[in-house]
């Protein structure tokens, strides 16, 4: 476990007073590790979880040679390019079955979808492309190639190879190709444990009173949606009040139960309360201004075994920092090898104004043009803190460290959340 002292002297250039997205991304894989611990889990509880060790293929699917048509099942070397071709109809085959006769030159089986090929046969005639009377077929000349509507042995996944890597984040399609394989359970790793909690003397519970200045707590529930889709075990520490032993506590208490622990509030430069004071002392931990808008203050570190994220107050600042940095470190915790979805590139609909020297995240919503290509349209106040205008984005315009202002028409880059988060 290195220490941020250790992590900061292997990084170019790093300035915490000036800290660039890519360089926060860097820091956070150097200092996060991977969860050690594996479980069995039923295919119904696996999904979302992450693979811990390859799943070798103990089956070869299909494990035979079948057919992809319904049709009439033959041997291709009979077929000749400028002559149509006569069968006589042997026989029968439904799906699942196999053939236990010898089929003669000149013959051919009728089959249908999954059957398997009987022996000798290659190719199948679909059945809408030949003429007969009941007892035999015609296909006509040059339709066909040897092989053509066959299924082969093995085509999906090989007996010995593996069908799944660890790592694999273990999708609805991940499930349906266990099942395939007839496997019932797997190695997984363990949930992350994540610990939560507001801070800010001015930030109310659900259920408390109003009162003149004071606002309700949004972060908790944002990230408690955000750890939830990422399967993520949650503990929802409340809302901490700015006082030193009750920070202490929360801290201590979080250290103790958790793999990472997620504050938000009281790490901006001016802030007069004690959670950086508190970050500070039971920690190790390092407090970034970040070169990006929203979400400038960040302060990262360990307590205990637990790794901290210290989330800017901001409600967007929470959500944006969250998807940039927050998730794909968890993801690695979480040993999963997810590589950064990639970026969607969509026409601005708007201007966009953009200053160089930070990298910016406005909140767009992306849909397809009359041209059939993608395009994006900011969601109006990018004020950190106007949730409402997350709600209505399907995404995050990212405008990088050394852009300027965007004119209507360019291609922008967006980080895609709706179904993500
Ligand atoms: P801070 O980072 O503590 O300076 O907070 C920045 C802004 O975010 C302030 O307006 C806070 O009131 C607001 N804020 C902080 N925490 C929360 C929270 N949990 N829910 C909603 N707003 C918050
Ligand atoms: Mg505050």
């Amino acid at each position: 476990m290195k220490s941020i002292a250790a992590i900061a002297s292997e990084l170019q250039g790093y300035d915490p007073q000036a800290l660039r997205v890519a360089a926060v991304n860097t820091f956070l894989s150097r200092l996060v590790e991977s969860v050690t611990t594996q479980e069995t889990a039923g295919i119904f509880q696996a999904l979302g979880r992450v693979l811990a060790q390859d799943v070798i293929s103990p089956i070869s699917v299909p494990a035979h040679d079948n057919s992809a048509m319904d049709g009439y099942a033959f041997d291709a070397a009979q077929l000749s390019n400028d002559a149509p071709l006569t069968l006589t109809i042997a026989g029968t085959l439904r799906a699942g079955a196999g053939w236990p006769h010898r089929v003669e030159p000149g013959q051919c089986i009728r089959i249908m979808t999954g059957a398997i090929m009987p022996g000798g046969l290659d190719t199948v005639v679909p059945q809408e492309f030949v003429s007969g009377d009941g007892s035999t077929i015609t296909i006509p000349a040059g339709l066909l190639h040897a092989g053509d509507n066959r299924r082969k042995l093995g085509e999906d996944l090989m007996q010995g190879q593996p069908a799944l890597r660890r790592g694999q984040l273990l999708t609805p399609a991940a499930l349906g190709l266990l099942a395939s394989l007839g496997i019932a359970e797997v190695p997984v790793w363990r949930k992350l444990r994540v610990a939560y909690f507001s801070t800010g003397d001015e930030i109310l519970s659900l259920g408390q009173a109003p009162r003149e200045g004071a606002v309700y707590d949004s972060n908790r529930y944002t990230v408690f949606g955000l750890l939830s889709r990422l399967g993520c075990e949650v503990i929802d520490m409340g809302v901490v009040r700015d006082e030193p032993h009750l920070l202490e506590t929360a801290f201590t208490q979080a250290a103790q139960q958790a793999d990472a622990i997620i504050t938000s509030g009281g790490v901006s430069v001016g802030e007069a309360d004690y959670t950086k004071l508190l970050m500070k002392k039971l920690g190790d931990v390092a407090f970034w201004k970040i070169a990006m808008r929203p979400g400038r203050p960040m302060a990262v570190g360990r307590i205990g075994q637990a790794v901290l994220f210290g989330l800017p107050g901001n409600p967007v600042a929470v959500m944006v920092t969250f998807l940039a940095f927050v998730r794909p470190a968890l993801l690695q915790m979480m040993g999963s090898a997810a590589a950064t979805p990639p970026m969607l590139r969509a026409r601005s609909l708007e201007p966009l104004r953009k200053k160089p020297g930070r990298t910016e995240y406005q909140r767009g919503t992306v849909s397809t043009g009359s041209d059939g290509m993608p395009q994006v349209r900011i969601t109006g106040n990018q004020g950190s803190g106007v949730l409402s205008s997350m709600v209505q984005a399907n995404g995050l315009i990212v405008l990088a460290h050394d852009q300027g202002d965007v004119a209507a028409g360019d291609l922008v880059e967006v980080m895609m959340f709706d179904g993500v988060i």
